[in-house]
């Protein structure tokens, strides 16, 4: 099947003897039994509920994977995730290693510096677009289980990392894979076929898609990751609530057309910046410069809808959020209309600065302007950044003064 008609054909109400063509929204806390000792196939919503699981269904057929789970956000889905990982083996808390991508979602930094590494898993970032450096931070794993925690492309500066070839890595170093696939989602991307053995996503993001439901989503394969998972998202009560579910649901009937209009928007935007006046430097794999262009090109389906960009003069970039007119200043992407963002001050301010100051965490450049790319017209867009780029470069030209610099 090919994947438009994956995304836009399920069923939506298995079971249903009245046969709705829209998944109903069983608003319920409890269900009632046939009797105190035989229980049905659902009791109690936290456990089990139907318009989470025909999502559940949609999330774990469309990231190619066995198990899905919905929760309350991306957050709870790292969260449980992470408690699932380091149970996994039966080990005692703070055994074990974890290898994460040196350019991470900053709520995710946060969650893994404030409340993992202090428990004592041996936290290690690299820079998982060098095979090298990953095999290197596998070697000698300690006693307790090993995961690999990646985005690609990762967010905010976009560099891709090689899926197929980490989870061989880690394979051989009996070390798991999981990959946060909020950036693409899995209309672009499906990292479980690439090798990976747990797929994230925030689906607040693209999944949703239309910025009016906060919720995340594990996809897995694996029977005993999904076991743990699964009493996780019960004994926590971590399980996305009935009418999330069915507003994701619902944003998710959209998906292909919405990532596939989007992405080819972003490529125009991109290729603007490329040649536009105060840009030094733009981030998108989907340009041939890039040198995660060809790995992207093999690993998935397009380069998704996310463009940052360099200015070298923070100013510029500060002055680029607020006098664009299309562009809503706004953290978080993957939703219809255009965003535009500052990460070092917005979406990654959480980072810990003891993190950044040990060397832990890269600083981002503070001139860098992040670019959510919507359905609008990509002319319009080009339109609306250009004309605050070309005031800029004139009155600094008029006061010839030289960009101002950025320290570090
Ligand atoms: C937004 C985001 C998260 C966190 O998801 P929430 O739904 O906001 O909790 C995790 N990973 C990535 C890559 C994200 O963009």
């Amino acid at each position: 099947m090919h994947l438009h008609t994956k995304v836009a054909r399920f069923d939506a109400a298995p079971g249903d003897a009245n046969r709705p063509s829209s998944t109903p929204i069983y608003q319920t806390a409890t269900f009632e039994q046939e009797s105190a000792l035989e229980f049905g196939r659902y009791d109690y919503t936290r456990s089990g509920n139907p318009t989470r699981d025909v999502l559940e269904t949609r999330l774990a057929e469309l990231e190619c994977g066995s198990f899905g789970f919905a929760l309350s956000s991306g957050m709870a889905a790292i969260s449980t995730l992470l408690r699932a990982a380091y149970s996994l083996e039966g080990t005692a808390a703070g055994r074990g290693r974890l290898v994460l991508g040196a350019d991470l979602y900053g709520g995710t930094t946060r969650l893994i510096e404030r409340l993992l590494a202090p428990l004592g898993v041996d936290v290690q970032r690299v820079d998982t677009t060098s095979l090298a450096a990953v095999e290197a931070a596998l070697h000698s794993p300690p006693p307790g289980p090993t995961w690999v925690l990646l985005e690609s492309p990762s967010n905010p500066l976009l560099r891709v990392t090689d899926i197929a070839g980490v989870a061989q890595l880690a394979r051989k170093a009996h070390a798991r894979l999981a990959v946060d696939n909020t950036a693409l989602s899995p209309y672009l991307q499906n990292p479980l076929e690439l090798g990976a053995n747990v797929v994230v996503h925030s689906a607040t993001k693209h999944l949703g898609g239309h910025g009016d439901v906060t919720a995340g989503a594990l996809v897995t394969r694996d029977a005993q990751l999904a076991e743990s998972i699964g009493f996780l998202q019960n004994a926590e009560g971590s399980a996305l609530a009935p009418f999330d579910s069915w507003l994701l649901l619902r944003g998710m009937k959209t998906l292909a057309v919405r990532v596939a209009q989007e992405s080819k928007n972003a490529l125009e935007v991109a290729r603007f910046l490329e040649s536009a006046p105060g840009v030094q430097r733009v981030h998108f794999p989907g340009l041939a410069c890039n040198p995660g262009y060809a790995l992207q090109q093999r690993q998935a389906r397009g380069a998704g809808q996310l463009v940052s960009f360099e200015t070298g003069n923070r100013e510029l970039s500060q002055r680029l959020c607020e006098e664009t007119e299309l562009f809503s200043i706004a953290v978080s992407f993957g939703s219809t209309n255009s965003t535009i963002s500052l990460p070092c001050r917005m979406s990654h301010a959480s980072v810990p600065e003891e993190a950044i100051a040990m060397g832990r965490v890269a600083a981002l450049p503070a001139d860098l302007v992040r670019l959510s790319i919507g359905l609008e017209d990509p002319r319009d867009l080009i339109e609306d950044l250009k004309a605050v780029l070309q005031r800029a470069t004139n009155s600094a030209a008029r006061t010839q003064t030289a960009p101002v610099p950025i320290p570090g």
